[in-house]
């Protein structure tokens, strides 16, 4: 399987740690705010990546962070007049609900910020001891002339950096570029630590939280393009000083969502909140249209865009149910499979996509030519276990693509109303046949 790494800018051949397990890192949302159809993005391109690992037979152990102590949240928190706490918990929890409204695999775990404080002081402390970071007025910076590779991930050079940081100088840095892992605070909830009452800084987080659940190196590391830098180049420098390597061997980043070909963001004021989009249309098809693009493209959302997508979704489902219903009314669903050479040759191409750097785009046309094939092949009265054989590769493909297709099996009553259907069809009986169909459509089976 070849990945996109973005620390060499290669595409290159994937080799995990441990033999048939995968280590995954994303770092997670900042729980202040709804998130939006644009924060959703690298939620949905990394559960497709734990769900392709998975149905390939590897342990995939995914982690994701949750920063709930940062200055959004302290701002909130004054603005409502409540805690912290509860404004970490409430947007925490339609995080959480929206990834199960999309159908996204749960996290092996989710550490939060606030839970691991000790081991977040412990790390800065032993950072300032070896000499990688200084204390200043209660404020710790790291030193990034300790780093030779700081700028590799992003492509940035420091010499350029420096000219930008210059103009926003900060009289206590040594050098302009110096990040902050401790902030000296007396605004909202703080922490006692050797340098006084205050905060832990942005960056140390996914670096302590790498150390603790992984114990070492990771396979991937995911996130948004734009946290390239610096957020992720300054995890990189605090883990090369720490740990001698640079945390993860596959930097992946999705690139972002626009709206109308505009940026999305909560400041200009053009956000469309996950769970307002899925009461409107279904998870699925919301799924389908943020696959449709590879992960490193930009995707632009319109109208037009996200209506295609709830239509192609439309005959993904009634193909499925349909051939499902055909299976089901012969009680052929628990038949053997006969492989369909034309759908054995998609599938192969499916994952052939897959593993060219998770080329989903790609991955879904053959997803479409199934469906085709299964059209074909209901006109050509294919024969059960054919029809089986396509029935379980499309639902492999919904499988890694996180689609939610599934359809109960025939109760005896609604196989006796199939039957009397059919019969009042036969026999030309359409007002009867007409109200049969109606109890038919009721009981969701058509
Ligand atoms: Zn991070």
């Amino acid at each position: 399987m070849l990945i996109y790494n973005t620390y060499t800018r290669e595409k290159e051949e994937f080799k995990p740690i441990e033999e048939n397990k995968v280590k995954m890192y994303i770092c997670g949302p900042t729980v202040y705010n709804y998130i939006h159809i644009g924060n959703a993005r690298p939620v949905l391109f990394f559960d497709l990546v734990h769900r392709y690992f998975k149905y390939l037979g590897y342990e995939v152990e995914f982690v994701s962070n949750v920063t709930d102590v940062d200055d959004k949240i302290i701002n909130r928190a004054i603005e409502e007049e409540v805690t912290e706490a509860e404004i970490a918990e409430k947007y925490l929890n339609y995080f959480l609900e929206c990834n199960q409204l999309l159908n996204a695999l749960p996290f092996t775990s989710m550490p939060k910020v606030t839970e691991n404080m000790d081991e977040m002081i412990q790390f800065i402390h032993e950072l300032v001891e070896r000499g990688f970071a200084y204390a200043v007025d209660g404020d710790v910076y790291f030193r990034i002339d300790k780093v030779r590779e700081y700028g590799q991930l992003s492509g940035k050079k420091i010499e350029e950096l420096e000219v930008g940081a210059r103009i926003a100088e900060d009289s206590k840095k040594e050098n302009p570029l110096d990040f902050v892992l401790w902030k000296k605070t007396d605004k909202g909830i703080t922490w006692d630590s050797p340098w006084g009452a205050g905060r832990p800084g942005w960056h140390t987080e996914c670096v302590v939280m790498i150390g603790k659940e992984f114990g070492g190196k990771i396979d991937i590391h995911g996130g948004g393009t734009d946290l390239q830098f610096p957020h992720h180049e300054n995890e990189i420098a605090q883990s090369i000083c720490m740990n001698g390597h640079s945390l993860a061997n596959y930097w992946m980043h999705v690139g972002r969502l626009g709206l109308n070909n505009e940026k999305m963001s909560k400041s200009l004021g053009n956000v469309i909140n996950v769970k307002d989009l899925i009461e409107a249309i279904d998870a699925n098809a919301f799924r389908l249209f943020m696959l449709s693009v590879h992960y490193r493209q930009p995707i632009n959302y319109t109208e037009e865009n996200i209506q295609l997508a709830v239509k192609e979704w439309q005959k993904i489902k009634s193909t499925f149910e349909q051939l499902h219903l055909k299976l089901d009314l012969a009680e052929a669903l628990d038949v053997e499979g006969e492989v369909v050479p034309e759908i054995e040759n998609l599938m192969q191409q499916f994952t052939l996509a897959l593993e060219d750097d998770f080329n989903t785009s790609n991955a879904i046309t053959s997803l479409y030519g199934v469906i085709k094939e299964i059209n074909k092949m209901t006109r050509a009265k294919a024969s059960d276990a054919a029809c089986k054989y396509a029935l379980m590769t499309l639902q492999n493909m919904a499988y890694i693509f996180g689609f939610d297709l599934s359809k109960k099996r025939l109760t005896l009553e609604e196989r006796e109303l199939m039957k009397a259907w059919e019969e009042a069809r036969k026999a030309k009986d359409f007002k009867k046949a007409d109200e049969l169909r109606a109890q038919l459509q009721a009981l969701n089976v058509l």
